[in-house]
């Protein structure tokens, strides 16, 4: 048990290609929400579970960091495109471990979608000796549904680990697993991505100041 409640911290990988309000509106409601001090997004290099990005990692961290200047709870963290090879964001949950200390609880946050196909990550057991899961509901799923689609290894692994209260992710530092209700947003980046290739305004689905830079860039073209 530990002495003084941790400091929470959010880390948000993500191939953001590119990135969204579905993306900020979630940072945006778990930050409040949960009182986590900062968010660390965190752009994977060369993602390993899905195509490659069509935007160059270098384009993809640019866009973040243009989407997210203005807001001092979220910091642009390059350590996933610096990296050579693939992209394992165990590798990253390890090292902000080392960085920040034992103390802080790290929350690693995913959209539902993602995290019914946890299972597939490289050394998925481990990260829950590393730190928290904040899970993002998105169109399509509901808390109960979230459950009922795990597969059984990660269901069965899960099923001491949820918590209802965000509070509960104080009493340690790793290994508990909480629904955001945060607002759900029918926003994707393959969808920005058809729009843009087919002609159409992105706009309020990106901020503005990203659709610039990748108007730009003639990204998604
Ligand atoms: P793509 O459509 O290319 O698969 P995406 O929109 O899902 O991309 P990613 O960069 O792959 O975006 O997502 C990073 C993380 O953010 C994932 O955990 C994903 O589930 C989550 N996420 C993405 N969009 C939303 C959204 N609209 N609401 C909640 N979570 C989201």
């Amino acid at each position: 048990m530990l002495k003084s409640k941790p400091i929470l911290i959010g880390i948000f990988g993500g191939t953001f290609d590119p990135i969204h309000y579905g993306h900020l509106r979630v940072a945006e409601e778990v930050v409040r929400t949960i009182g986590l001090q900062k968010i660390y997004f965190v752009p994977a290099g060369i993602p390993r579970l899905r195509n490659a990005p069509i935007a160059s990692p270098k384009q993809r961290t640019e866009a973040v960091r243009l989407a997210i200047q203005d807001n001092p709870n979220f910091v642009l963290d390059k350590r996933e495109i610096y990296r050579d090879g693939i992209s394992f964001s165990i590798d990253s949950i390890y090292e902000f471990k080392q960085e920040f200390g034992e103390e802080i609880g790290l929350c690693f946050i995913l959209g539902a979608d993602a995290f019914i196909k946890f299972s597939e990550w490289d050394s998925w057991k481990e990260f829950f000796n590393l730190c928290h899961f904040i899970i993002s509901t998105r169109p399509g799923y509901t808390h109960t549904s979230i459950n009922d689609l795990l597969p059984k290894e990660l269901k069965d692994e899960c099923s001491k680990r949820w918590v209802i209260n965000a509070d509960d992710m104080r009493n340690e530092t790793n290994g508990l697993i909480f629904i955001s209700s945060a607002t759900m947003l029918d926003i994707s980046a393959t969808s920005i991505r058809k729009n843009i290739a087919a002609g159409k305004s992105v706009r309020y689905l990106v901020p503005d100041v990203a659709i610039n830079y990748i108007l730009e860039s003639k990204l998604y073209l």
